[in-house]
């Protein structure tokens, strides 16, 4: 038996035998060329309808949204320009037919990626199905989760959406994975799925102190550990929180309003959360405009494609991001040169300070989409660090007939000058991730710093706790928009600590709305006072559990 400690980004303890995720494929090597290159070129095709019906089996046996991500990436395996494209990489530069795959895909995805948008964010498919074909090809596990026949839980050194559009939640009892951190894809999921997850657990995919392989774990959701046992585990599911009594209306149980809102990022984004009952939409991330555009989209490009995102929510409210680019995120159209620190660079709203014309543009498109649309805008500025900035920004958007406006605080100086900030505008909005990454010194998307960018960090629930109390002295809105918006668990200790509204990806609206609904403001503010008290993240998931229990 060894104990591992990561992070619990999903609360809960289970038990069961370990299904382990393959890894990803190495790259295939490009040499030695094959002897025969008319037979190297006549495995591709095979191999490729191979992975094609083994999606279109998968599929058959699921419904919804899980259907169409199978579906469409069987399609994508059959696709002739592929397989043809990598046939003749063999019979040109004599690849082995791996190689050829490989690069003929991701020929494929890179296009995908420079036409922006929902097109770019198909560049992931194109890369699971170019190592479902390659893993054919070589006879080897292919990536992904295996077929799941019991309950289990699943041990991974990431997940990647595909990898879980199927997944059975009967079957699956807990996640594990040694990489990611609480705003991963796997942390999301398994609030989802309300089953315990712990992530970035380093050494979980290596031999366990026995030497034998690990063949069963217990899972606490709670504590971030890991017991890996190399006996049989009985398998033992998590309580699973009943969501189904939310009524669509976000207060506590004595009707103190926190409203539950959505992130979105395409139209797609906002039909799943109309549908999950989110109440509007609290951050609309607006770079799928941009991503992947030579030239910088018009204002009747931008119009249209920001309408059509809002057009679900005619009536209700939503909360325009913005563009929030520059450093590890650079626009093809501006030459911003490189920084040796791009986190702390130019990003965000300070892209505009030498650019006006930039936000400008955008805030007459967000004007129009408002009006076509019928949804009622409030825009919001990205990365703000001081009052001087917010009122800047203020001044520009309802200049352009935004009347509502506000800032997000994601930067320590802007949570300390909470208070300032709230007089230039209407509201403002915790992003959590980027909060916790400057709060830490602590880059949010390194696996072995996800500890310390857990949004149960005393530290960062102070910050917000003033951020709270600033907004409560003025009688403006404070919002949470970062993963900490999507635990339900954490989303009472947010209401205590002065939030009024939190917005999260749709899978988390039912769980968070139910859990507001199921204790009086005055419970969660003794909580918040506790969690703030706590000496760590762990103490503060424990406190909190035991004082809503
Ligand atoms: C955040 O930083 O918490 C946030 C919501 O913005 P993004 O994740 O888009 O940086
Ligand atoms: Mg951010």
């Amino acid at each position: 038996m060894s104990r591992l400690t990561g992070v619990g980004v999903s609360s809960g303890r289970a038990a069961g035998p370990i299904v382990r995720v393959a890894d990803p494929l190495p790259e295939p090597a490009a040499t030695p060329a094959p002897a025969d290159l008319v037979a190297e070129a006549a495995r591709i095709s095979p191999a490729a309808d191979a992975v094609a019906q083994g999606l279109f089996q998968r599929a058959a046996k699921v419904g919804g949204d899980a259907k169409a991500v199978l579906e469409t990436t069987a399609a994508m395996a059959m696709d002739p320009a592929l397989t043809s494209q990598a046939e003749q990489l063999v019979s040109t530069r004599s690849l082995p037919a791996a190689r050829a795959v490989f690069e003929a895909a991701n020929g494929f995805a890179d296009a995908l990626r420079a036409a922006g948008g929902y097109m770019a964010e198909r560049a992931r498919d194109v890369h699971d199905v170019r190592d479902r074909i390659i893993a054919v090809i070589e006879g080897v596990t292919p990536p992904g989760v295996p077929e799941i026949t019991a309950p289990s839980v699943l041990v991974a050194r990431d997940l990647a959406p595909a990898d879980t559009a199927d997944l059975d939640p009967e079957l699956v009892l807990a996640l594990v994975t040694e990489e990611g951190g609480p705003t991963s894809h796997t942390a999301i999921l398994a609030r989802a799925l309300g089953i315990p997850a712990v992530v970035a657990v380093r050494g979980v995919l290596g031999v366990p102190a026995s030497g034998v392989p690990a063949s069963g774990a217990t899972v606490d959701g709670d504590e971030g550990t890991v017991e890996l046992s190399d006996v049989e585990v009985a398998a033992r599911a998590a309580e699973r929180p009943e969501h189904a009594d939310w009524d669509g209306v976000g207060q506590t149980s004595d009707g103190a309003p926190v409203k539950v809102l959505a992130n979105v990022g395409s139209a797609t984004d906002s039909t799943a959360a109309v549908e999950a009952g989110a109440q509007g939409v609290g951050l609309f991330r607006t770079e799928f405009c941009y991503l992947g555009a030579d030239v910088e989209p018009d204002v009747a490009t931008q119009r249209a494609a920001y309408a059509e995102v809002l057009a679900p929510f005619a009536g209700k409210p939503v909360v325009v991001r913005t563009l929030d680019a520059g450093a590890d995120k650079p626009l093809a159209f501006l030459d911003m040169g490189v920084e040796p620190n791009p986190a702390l660079g130019v990003r965000g709203l300070r892209v505009a300070f030498d650019r006006p014309d930039l936000v400008d543009t955008q805030l007459e498109a967000i004007a129009g989409a408002a009006q076509d649309s019928g949804a009622e805008v409030s825009v919001m500025a990205p990365m703000v660090a001081t009052a001087d900035e917010a009122a800047w920004f203020a001044e520009r958007a309802r200049a352009r007939g935004i009347d509502r406006v506000g800032v997000m605080i994601e930067v320590p100086a802007a949570a300390l000058s909470a208070a300032e900030i709230l007089q230039a505008v209407d509201f403002v909005s915790i992003g959590t991730n980027d909060l916790a990454q400057y709060v830490f010194a602590a880059d949010r998307m390194a696996g072995a710093l996800a500890g310390l960018n857990d949004p149960w960090q005393p530290a960062l629930l102070r910050l917000i706790a003033m951020i709270g109390q600033a907004g409560r002295h003025v009688d403006k809105s404070v919002g949470v928009c970062g993963e900490a918006a999507s635990d339900p668990h954490l989303a009472g200790v947010l209401a205590g600590l002065g939030v009024t509204s939190l917005s999260m990806n749709a899978s988390a609206v039912r769980a968070v709305g139910a859990a507001l609904a199921q204790h009086p403001l005055g419970t969660f503010r003794k909580a918040a006072e506790a969690a703030l008290e706590a000496p760590s993240a762990a103490a503060a998931r424990q406190t909190t559990k035991t004082t809503l229990a």
